[in-house]
């Protein structure tokens, strides 16, 4: 090990830093969180530095560096871009036995100044003793991303017990038992949740209660079921709150939709319970899902419901919270990247633009009332207005009737679309047409389920923004001299 790693209390510890441009900027926005007496000496100085000087955030002096400035200092930042400088303060430095940091030169600096994820009063440090400082910001991005935002209060949380634990449990094996017990609880959870209060009251049963406070049916401990939106399949469209909610599970019911490369990421030791509807497989009836969230949570556990895209879209998230909120079964819902936000985004056609499309609907080809042959029940009339974008999900076996309808309610049989085969997958594909030809698209091209039929003017930008993956099939060119804006509307 090169380097001793400590957090130093420099609480009104006066300290010095040299320069006063924008590195040495950056330093002092460090050190300012610290609550350090922060003297700077500094040639000239940025705008930043002098406005804290003004507001009294740093005492500045303008002027040479002298070795007199490092009178009564605890720690040393050299940061001018004069390199014979910052060689002057190390060595003026090391003559009074004071660590210093020269900013960028390793050989120089005594101390090295950590790459920080601050949940205050949590914080993680990383270094890699200087060799690589793009690794260290790569680290802390991936760890940023793992630890909740929270995390300092759940520590405030537990320091505001410490006293009342001390008290009633004597020995120091059983206070360590206790909040090793306090971790695996729901408590960590409930103040993710910002449930504050349920978490206190859940920490007074737990140190009131004998053994295991688990097994309290009081609620609280109960388990908890959150409904997570996986997103659309490439796993770096989860949210960091639906990673976080994968990686403290206990078990993860997930169904089809969910890409592997989003399931690589579950908590190892989770249980995955798959409860799709594959073909060849065991499909799972919604009623017994229901049940099934229930019942783990009941038993304690923390449940993660994982669903395609988004759960509130097209995905039955509502009647899954019902069965939950009747048995009275804590929930939270984590909003996903739904398929039309993710087939826009990775073909590059905006859902909406000022020129083409003034909204865009949700629509699913497949819904409760349009299951036979009967589409009596669409306000196709709706549908077919002109200068607003569709996003049709679950639409390939409908695609006959969705042109036909359309059309006979008027919208024009050139209107573009595209149909989007498992957007933002390494499979993605994307074949572009006019709404005529819709059900031939989907038969010749053999397209497969997930899709999303995107239908509407702003259509015909197809390829024009594209940025990911293969270059799209484009089976019909649109006939640009046919302006858009003159086409039919359905009303
Ligand atoms: N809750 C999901 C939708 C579930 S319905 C969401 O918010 O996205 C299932 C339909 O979503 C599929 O039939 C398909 O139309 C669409 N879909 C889901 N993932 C998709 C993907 N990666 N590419 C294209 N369409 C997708």
């Amino acid at each position: 090990m090169n380097y001793f790693p400590l957090f130093a209390n420099l609480r009104n510890k006066p300290v010095l830093v040299v320069g006063a441009g924008n590195i040495a900027c950056r330093k002092i926005e460090l050190l300012r969180k610290t609550g350090a007496h922060i003297n700077v000496v500094a040639k000239a100085a940025c705008e930043q530095a002098l406005q804290w000087h003004d507001e009294g955030v740093i005492s500045l002096r303008l002027g040479e560096f002298q070795t007199s400035d490092l009178d009564g200092q605890w720690l040393v930042v050299a940061a001018t871009e004069n390199s014979a400088v910052n060689c002057a303060v190390e060595q003026a430095a090391v003559e009074r036995q004071l660590l210093v940091n020269v900013v960028d030169d390793r050989e120089l600096s005594h101390f090295v100044v950590p790459s920080v994820i601050d949940r205050h009063p949590v914080q993680v440090a990383i270094s890699t003793g200087g060799e690589a400082p793009v690794l260290a910001r790569s680290l802390r991005a991936q760890l940023e991303a793992q630890l909740p935002s929270s995390l300092g209060r759940l520590a405030t949380l537990m320091g505001h017990w410490r006293d009342a634990v001390k008290q009633k449990l004597k020995r120091p094996g059983q206070r360590r038992q206790f909040w090793e017990q306090v971790l695996a609880s729901a408590v960590p959870q409930l103040v993710y949740q910002e449930q504050d209060q349920r978490a206190e009251a859940s920490m007074l049963r737990l140190l009131n209660s004998d053994d295991s406070p688990e097994r309290d049916n009081n609620g609280p401990e109960r388990g908890h079921v959150s409904l997570v939106g996986a997103g659309p399949g490439d796993p770096e469209l989860l949210t960091i709150k639906a990673l976080q909610r994968i990686q403290t599970a206990d078990v993860v019911y997930y169904d089809n939709l969910v890409s592997d490369d989003v399931l690589e990421l579950i908590r190892r030791d989770a249980d995955r319970v798959y409860v799709g509807k594959k073909a060849g497989a065991h499909s799972c009836s919604q009623s017994h899902i229901q049940e099934q969230l229930r019942d783990a949570a009941l038993a304690g556990k923390r449940v993660v419901r994982l669903k395609g895209g988004d759960p509130f879209v097209f995905g039955r998230g509502g009647e899954e919270l019902e069965v939950l909120a009747e048995a009275g079964v804590s929930f939270d819902v984590v909003p996903g990247i739904t398929a039309a936000a993710a087939t826009a985004a990775y073909t590059g056609i905006p859902l909406t633009h000022r020129d083409y499309s003034h909204s865009a609907i949700l629509v699913t080809g497949h819904g409760k009332s349009a299951q036979g042959e009967d589409s009596s029940d669409v306000d196709w009339q709706a549908l077919a207005r002109s200068k607003q974008t569709l996003a049709i999900y679950m639409g390939l076996k409908k695609s006959p009737v969705i042109a036909e309808q359309l059309i006979a309610h008027g919208r024009s049989p050139q209107t573009p679309l595209v149909i989007v085969e498992r957007a933002t997958t390494d499979k993605q594909r994307q074949i572009s047409g006019v709404l005529k030809d819709l059900p031939q698209l989907v038969e010749s091209h053999g397209v497969e389920s997930p899709a999303m039929i995107l239908i509407g003017e702003v259509c015909q930008l197809a390829g024009r923004y594209a940025w990911f993956g293969d270059q799209p099939v484009d089976e019909q060119l649109i006939d640009e001299s046919q302006p858009v804006k003159q086409q039919a509307s359905g009303f």
